[in-house]
């Protein structure tokens, strides 16, 4: 453990030791990066976002009557999200500090509005298997069960039926997505929403990732559902701004229909000999930062350069879907209508790509195997991928076809059919230092390829999954030894 130092350090040394501190961290602009960050690849827009977020840094967001234009920002910023997505002049809504937030703020609303309108004592929410972690988090965090919908093994889309199967007594919510991150494809939501409706069920429209891209898609002539307020019985929506509006980190915005249903997410306390607290959202102080941030890049890109943005994006994503297409061995899963999408590999693993492709400079994210969904990479295109299409398809295609020709090892190959068969009992602290050794993993540093642990991952069932991962972060979140 290293105690403070004892003396102040000047503006040298400690932006020095951060930059050193940062050396390995993944590009977050440039197009290296295919997860994680969003660049849109304009300088001027970024700069005068970070002049507006540090202008308001240390405005409090805590009480809204205290510092008017947090109130007013975000009231034009909800404004603008339901001029968007179909809303009208009873849509309302709050900017929260990212997607989690805005998912399980309006988990809490529903459970709220089930116990208090509806009499459902246990409400529970209904899940297409490709809803985003953030609705399992909900549920853990409020206490509820969730009823888990399969999806289509071809499209990836939750099929109607099957959620109008799921829906019982208990139900507070249904989530559905547009688009789901995972396969980046849109469900049906004008035929859930039916059922919704006709059953008398809330609907939450999943956003997070397309809310603010999709219009724009559907300007630029790409085909897709209908997927928010304009829909009857969609009730509430999340939409990152921080994902595809390109705005500076903590930064999303969750939508409901009316203020009937959104009073259900407040939080007031009286109870205590303090302040009085009015909380909107899970934060009671935070920063104005990210609110400026994000009202700065909105005002300064304006719809027509969102709409270039998403051309760009567009283009990029087509070249990239029909050149991974052409790669010997790969498959995309489904049909993205948006600019994420994943693929998979036919006869081969996938997970050893990811490693060969960091060593050349790229970031491509692993997705493990679940339900339907195969073992996959995904990718986030945004408009700065435009740039680096053909460098980075030449790469993949040498990446795969290494990934390809390596030998298979039946050993290895029975260890991972064996670890196949465990379940969630059989974790034991003996079985996760074992793990961590076939990983090559000390519990501290990260190995350079992750292949291996990915590979032990894929086949272990997700409860077991869970479970080395919360052991995993246990021990990686621990003080300088
Ligand atoms: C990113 C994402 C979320 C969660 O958002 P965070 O900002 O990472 O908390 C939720 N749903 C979908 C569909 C997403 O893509």
């Amino acid at each position: 453990m290293a105690p403070l130092p004892a003396r102040g350090l000047d503006r040298a040394t400690i932006l020095s030791r951060l930059a050193d501190y940062r050396q390995d961290n993944l590009d977050t602009h440039g197009g290296r990066t295919w997860a994680y960050v969003y660049d849109h690849g304009k300088e001027a827009t970024d700069a005068i976002a970070a002049e507006a977020y540090f202008a308001c840094l240390h405005e409090n967001g805590l009480d809204p009557t205290v510092f008017p234009s947090v109130l007013h920002l975000e009231n034009e910023l909800i404004g603008i999200a339901a001029a968007h997505l179909g809303g009208d002049r009873a849509t309302v809504g709050n900017f929260t500090s990212g997607g989690t937030e805005s998912c399980m703020l309006a988990v809490k609303a529903a459970r709220d509005f089930a116990r208090a309108e509806r009499g459902i004592a246990q409400p529970e929410l209904v899940l297409p298997e490709t809803a985003h972690a953030a609705f399992h988090k909900a549920a853990h965090y409020f206490d509820m069960s969730v009823v888990a919908v399969p999806v289509d093994p071809d499209t990836f889309r939750v099929r109607p039926e099957r959620v109008a199967e799921a829906i019982n007594a208990h139900t507070a919510l249904v989530v559905a997505s547009a688009p789901g991150y995972a396969h980046g494809v849109v469900d049906p939501i004008p035929e859930i929403a039916a059922v919704c409706a006709e059953r008398n069920v809330l609907l939450h429209v999943d956003a997070c990732v397309g809310g603010w891209m999709l219009p724009y898609l559907r300007r630029l002539g790409v085909s897709m559902p209908d997927f928010d307020f304009s829909v009857p019985g969609v009730t509430s929506m999340s939409m990152d701004l921080h994902k595809f509006a390109y705005t500076p980190k903590g930064a999303s915005l969750v939508l409901y229909r009316d203020a009937a249903l959104r009073r259900h997410q407040l939080y007031a306390c009286a109870s205590w000999a303090g302040y009085t607290v009015i909380n909107a959202t899970i934060q009671s102080t935070k920063s104005a930062g990210p609110l400026a941030g994000a009202w700065a890049t909105l005002h300064h890109l304006g719809d027509d350069g969102y709409l270039a943005l998403a051309r760009d994006t567009l283009d990029a994503t087509q070249r990239l879907l029909e050149g991974v297409a052409a790669i010997p061995g790969l498959r995309i899963l489904g049909q993205p209508e948006m600019s994420l999408f994943s693929f998979t590999a036919d006869g081969f693993s996938v997970f050893p790509i990811v490693d060969e492709m960091k060593t050349r400079g790229w970031y491509v994210q692993p997705q493990l195997a679940f339900g339907c969904s195969p073992e996959n990479i995904h990718l986030t295109v945004t408009a700065i991928s435009a740039q680096r299409v053909e460098a980075m398809l030449a790469d993949l295609r040498e990446c795969t076809a290494i990934a390809q020709a390596q030998p298979r090892d039946p050993q290895r190959e029975e260890l991972l059919a064996h670890l196949g068969q465990l379940d969630p009992g059989d974790f034991t602290p003996e079985l996760y230092a074992q793990m961590l050794g076939m990983a090559g993993l000390d519990g501290q540093a990260l190995p350079a390829r992750m292949a291996d642990i990915n590979a032990i991952m894929n086949v272990l069932p997700p409860a077991l999954r869970e479970q080395l991962l919360v052991a995993f972060l246990n021990d990686l979140y621990r003080p300088p030894q």
